[in-house]
């Protein structure tokens, strides 16, 4: 493959790319790693909104028809069970790659898969985008920072995170897929954008994934304590679903590569987030304290201003006006007695 064949590839499958959002473009062909997910679905809601082809690939480990099946009779969107660890061909323009389970009781149910999804998977996508010159988009994260000594996080801090740890096979997968999209970028020339998305809550979470905000809100509709793990101090920013969607699609259509912060840096401790779920959800929800997790980051809020300043992105849905939204979709499922635990 030469470089030449490559920039041709390049020109014409982004042709169109760089016009900005809301404003008439040529439909492209966007390929969502993990779109049966959480966030994933939520961005393809918006990528058929705006007109694209959207094609989903997912092993639904973590992932749920019922999150994309509203578009199933539309031609314009393809749902594929594949496993990202295994080679893929496709012909696409866009690639936003999200295929990762993502609470820490999924990704340490089995770490050397998810381990080998961070690394084998991330590969497989990049010598896909390499291949037919899309552009790629990773969904990294937070943890990269580890349990940080900065505060608030900016991109330029390189983190503090235990290579051995039971957390490691995200963290560090997530690092080394970092690693391998800039080694694509500068070694193949791969057009490529990296996001650092902090803690995310909204509809379509597993209601069981043992994630805070999940966990709150599912127990205190089931009339269950809310579990504080440690004493509730330590602190996490959390980002309304809709901000993170806007934030991956404006980096996606700009003109820098990242690593950006997508968050919103309202920081709450975890005894903070149980008052705000009781205001919204139940005054008599009760608290009861749990032994903590291993290597569990005692503070986490991010440094936005780099995305502010170069994406004109900022989060806008705080935690008060969010966690309605999610509790709606929450009570339901709740209602049905929906249980979700790991496969
Ligand atoms: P999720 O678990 O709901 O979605 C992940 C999706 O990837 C699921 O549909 C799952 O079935 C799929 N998947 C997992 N392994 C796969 C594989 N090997 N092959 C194909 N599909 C696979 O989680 P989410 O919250 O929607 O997270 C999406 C992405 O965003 C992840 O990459 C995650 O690391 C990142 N992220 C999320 C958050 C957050 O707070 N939600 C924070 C930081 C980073
Ligand atoms: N790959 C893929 N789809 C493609 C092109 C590549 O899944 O359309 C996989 C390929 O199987 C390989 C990885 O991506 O495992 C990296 O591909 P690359 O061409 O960069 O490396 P090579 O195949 O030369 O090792
Ligand atoms: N946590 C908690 N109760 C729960 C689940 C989590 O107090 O039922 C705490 C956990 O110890 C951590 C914070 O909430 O300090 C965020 O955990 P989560 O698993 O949501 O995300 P992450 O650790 O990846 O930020």
């Amino acid at each position: 493959r030469s470089t030449q064949t490559f920039n041709l590839y390049n020109q014409r499958f982004n042709a169109g790319a760089k016009i900005p959002l809301g404003l008439k473009r040529k439909a492209l062909r966007v390929l969502v790693t993990g779109g049966a997910g959480f966030v994933g679905s939520h961005l393809v809601d918006r990528l058929v909104e705006r007109g694209d082809s959207v094609i989903v690939v997912d092993n639904f480990f973590t992932g749920r028809k019922e999150n994309v099946m509203h578009h199933f009779s539309n031609p314009q969107f393809e749902l594929i069970r594949h496993d990202v660890v295994e080679p893929l061909l496709l012909e696409v323009d866009q690639i936003y790659h999200l295929a990762c389970p993502a609470s820490p009781v999924h990704y340490k149910h089995n770490p050397i898969k998810t381990i080998k999804t961070n690394v084998v998977g991330t590969l497989n996508m990049l010598g896909l985008a390499k291949r037919v010159g899309a552009r790629f988009l990773l969904s990294s994260t937070s943890e990269i920072y580890g349990d940080p000594l900065e505060h608030p996080q900016k991109e330029s801090y390189w983190g503090n995170v235990n290579p051995i740890g039971v957390r490691s096979c995200y963290d560090e997968g997530k690092r080394t897929a970092e690693t391998l999209t800039m080694d694509y970028h500068r070694g193949a020339g791969v057009e490529v954008r990296i996001a650092r998305i902090f803690n995310t809550y909204g509809p379509r979470m597993c209601i069981d994934d043992g994630r805070v905000v999940s966990n709150f809100v599912a127990q205190a509709l089931r009339k269950e304590p809310m579990t504080v793990y440690g004493d509730g101090k330590q602190t996490r920013s959390f980002q309304y679903v809709s901000d993170l969607v806007e934030g991956m699609m404006c980096l996606m259509e700009s003109d820098y590569i990242g690593p950006f912060n997508l968050g919103n840096p309202g920081e709450f401790t975890m005894l903070e987030l149980a008052k705000v779920v009781k205001e919204v959800i139940d005054h008599n929800a009760r608290i009861e304290f749990r032994k903590n997790t291993e290597d569990d980051p005692h503070k986490r809020k991010p440094d936005i201003s780099m995305a502010k300043s170069l994406l004109g992105w900022e989060p806008k849905v705080s935690l008060r006006e969010g966690l309605p939204m999610m509790v709606e979709d929450f009570r339901q499922r709740v209602s049905f007695g929906i249980r979700e635990v790991v496969k």
